[in-house]
């Protein structure tokens, strides 16, 4: 069901911590970064103490709680991740427009905190208002730009005579697909050093995308194919917590490089 950010969520969040049980919780590297600020660690320490599936999500103990969970709620509250301040709503672009909306069926909250349903009803608009969701919104739609960005420079690099093998990777999991990565490159893909940058989403994704760019100019001496490869699997993976189905982007790759083949038949 979308939303309008005029109507009415019949709830009001009791912080009864019902949603960091048992969810999927996706994080792009500035997500990584500002946990890692907060928590006083490194983003490469704070990526293998807090996140799995190749930095894409972050971990859970063995019941599924979120390891950031403490005796009294969140214990990064004011640098939880865009979904967790999203939750109950998710969000997606429809031609870069932001469309919020009730993912499944029903509400929610109410099998997580049923009370939250006995609270006053609350505004889209103020919901996310007060969740503060401008920054993170900022970086997954910069992250969004850098993979599309992406897939084009691997068209350019001929990623076409490597389809295959892209499409091998897409069907892998997340921490799978990662994990052919050269470590340099998962250390550059995951935990990138630009703590400067850190408050302004929009600056961190582009000084990552010229990090990255510029890897790839000083990385592959025409070795063509291997920077493709490298490079869509390096845009799957930001893809993964934007909701980008890595097929996706593979079918995106095949349709690019036979249009390219029809212009110039
Ligand atoms: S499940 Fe709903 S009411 Fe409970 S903490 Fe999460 S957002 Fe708030
Ligand atoms: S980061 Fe905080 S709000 Fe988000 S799931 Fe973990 S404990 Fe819950």
């Amino acid at each position: 069901m979308d939303l309008a950010r005029s109507d009415l969520l019949p709830l009001d969040c009791v912080r009864g911590g019902g949603c960091c049980h048992a969810q999927r919780i996706p994080v792009t590297p500035w997500e990584i970064a500002i946990l890692a600020r907060a928590l006083d660690l490194s983003p490469a320490v704070c990526r293998d103490r807090h996140t799995r599936a190749g930095g894409t999500c972050l971990a859970a103990d063995a019941a599924g709680d979120c390891r950031l969970l403490g005796a009294a709620g969140c214990t990064v509250h004011a640098a939880r991740p865009l979904a967790c301040r999203l939750f109950p709503l998710g969000r997606r672009l429809d031609e870069g427009r932001p469309i919020y909306h009730m993912p499944g069926a029903g509400h929610r909250c109410s099998g997580l905190c049923p009370e939250a349903l006995s609270r006053p009803p609350r505004q889209v608009a103020a919901w996310l208002g007060e969740q503060g969701v401008t920054p993170g919104e900022s970086a997954h739609d910069a992250y969004g730009r850098l993979v599309c960005g992406l897939l084009a420079e691997v068209c350019h690099l001929g990623g076409v005579s490597v389809l295959g093998e892209i499409g091998v990777l897409a069907d892998l999991p997340a921490g799978e697909r990662a994990a052919t990565l050269p470590r340099p490159w998962f250390e550059l893909l995951t935990a990138p050093d630009l703590s400067g940058q850190l408050d302004d989403p929009s600056a961190f994704v582009l000084a990552h995308a010229e990090r990255l760019l510029g890897a790839v100019e000083a990385g592959f001496a025409g070795d063509r194919s291997r920077a493709a490869v490298i490079l869509a699997t390096v845009a799957m993976q930001l893809g993964e917590p934007l909701g980008i189905d890595a097929q996706a982007a593979v079918a995106y790759l095949g349709r690019t490089a036979s249009g390219e083949h029809r212009a110039t038949a």
